[in-house]
């Protein structure tokens, strides 16, 4: 029973890891997808913006300290002086990305890198991951994307490539590019906040862990306390609750091939309650089982010996065992029982001459010996027994060979 318990428990606890697993690998697996589709959306706006800019040739902003003129940038129209304090110089998209990227830095939330490997300015120099990553493309890897460990910190790494469109090469024609060549790529990186999921994926699966071996403690509990019902029935007569007759037969077997054994007497009282029809007839089957319980209580409390055995052997019959015990010492035993039952004085209109519950008993006993069988000393008590009934009842005959 507690190795079925044990089983229950670890087969609960093997689905239970099997279920943290899963939901633990598609946490994570949804965890990563939506940090790859935020660098993959950053990515996608900043090809955007580009591309608004490009569309527009360039855009025009105020000559500041942070936004001085690209000297990178090869056109006649570069700066456009309005007055003495206002000069307007044109930002071109890779321009625009770097001064995004540097924002970006400052801001702290993400970093934007703008770089190729066909450099015009050395400050977008590829860093080894980077440049990993433009290789990669040229090989035609449609991105890259790795975590990456900044001290303490998760980062996620991602670029893609930038490709030259219609609207780049107006300016980017003269380099040689053609539409559709890889220029160079982005690099985007974002820090990686802790998966909470996985806290409450934990939590949950405890509590319901600790439900379910606690369910199965008290079933298995409760499939203990049935078996061991069953068992006890089995053995156990349900009415008078003293053993059982199949109890008897599997004691009185092992006894007997012990005192064969040891060469030591046994002895068996058979026990018959005297005209127990009338008695049923007279005051009802209840009061007969009244009475049953009765005399099964009169003759265990008689039979104290540790080893002594008594059991309801059918209806109204008990029987006694009595190992190490010779044909003498049972047969007074068996008188003290007889008297105490009858002492009991249980009033039976219809057993003359006492009117009280009475019974009769036939003693047999053996010494150890391989010829006899214990079947032989159940019918010789029986024998003893019959003749107690034919001499008058209420009396212990032993069986003399
Ligand atoms: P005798 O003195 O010769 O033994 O007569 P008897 O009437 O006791 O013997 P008999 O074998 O004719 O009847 C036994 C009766 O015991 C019959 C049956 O109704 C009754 N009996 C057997 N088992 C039970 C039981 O569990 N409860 C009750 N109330 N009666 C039972
Ligand atoms: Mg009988
Ligand atoms: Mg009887």
């Amino acid at each position: 029973m507690k190795r079925q318990m044990l089983f229950l428990g670890i087969a609960w606890l093997i689905i239970l890891s099997a279920s943290f697993m899963f939901q633990h690998y598609e946490s994570e697996r949804t965890h990563n997808d939506l940090i790859l589709n935020t660098t993959r959306t950053l990515f996608d706006n900043i090809v955007l913006t580009r591309k608004w800019n490009a569309i527009h040739g360039g855009v025009y902003a105020p000559v500041t300290k942070e936004n001085q003129p690209n000297q990178y940038l090869d056109d006649p129209m570069r700066d456009i002086k309005v007055n003495d304090t206002l000069t307007l110089t044109k930002i071109n998209p890779a321009a625009m990305t770097r001064q995004l990227g540097e924002m970006s830095v400052k801001g702290g939330k993400f970093q934007v890198h703008i770089t190729s490997l066909k450099l015009l300015r050395p400050e977008n120099l590829p860093s080894p991951r980077e440049q990993k990553a433009l290789e990669s493309f040229e090989k035609g890897e449609k991105e890259a994307g790795e975590f990456i460990k900044d001290g303490t910190n998760m980062k996620f790494f991602y670029m893609a490539p930038l490709k030259a469109e219609k609207a780049c090469l107006k300016c980017h024609e003269k380099q040689g590019y053609k539409e559709g060549e890889i220029r160079g790529g982005i690099s985007i990186i974002i820090p990686v906040h802790h998966n909470e999921h996985l806290a409450s994926i934990i939590a949950g699966h405890a509590i319901v862990g600790l439900f379910g071996l606690f369910g199965i403690m008290l079933f298995s509990m409760k499939l203990n306390k049935s078996y061991r019902k069953i068992q006890k029935q089995a053995v156990i007569d349900a009415l008078t609750e003293i053993p059982n007759r199949r109890a008897f037969m599997l004691r009185i077997e092992s006894e007997f091939r012990r005192s064969a054994r040891e060469n030591r007497p046994l002895s068996v009282i058979m026990i018959d309650i005297d005209h127990f029809k009338l008695y049923n007839d007279t005051y009802g089957h209840a009061a007969g089982d009244e009475c049953l319980k009765k005399v099964a209580q009169a003759i265990i409390n008689t039979v104290k010996r540790p080893g002594d055995f008594c059991a309801r052997y059918g209806g109204e019959e008990f029987v006694v065992l009595l190992p190490d015990t010779a044909v003498d010492a049972a047969r007074l035993l068996a008188e003290n029982i007889r008297s105490n039952i009858k002492d009991m004085k249980l009033s039976h209109k219809e057993c003359p001459p006492l009117y009280v519950v009475t019974i009769s008993l036939g003693v047999a006993a053996t010494v150890g010996s391989s010829t006899t069988t214990y079947e032989t000393v159940l019918r010789q008590s029986d024998k003893a027994l019959y003749n107690a009934k034919r001499r008058g009842r209420n009396q212990v005959e032993v069986f003399e060979v």
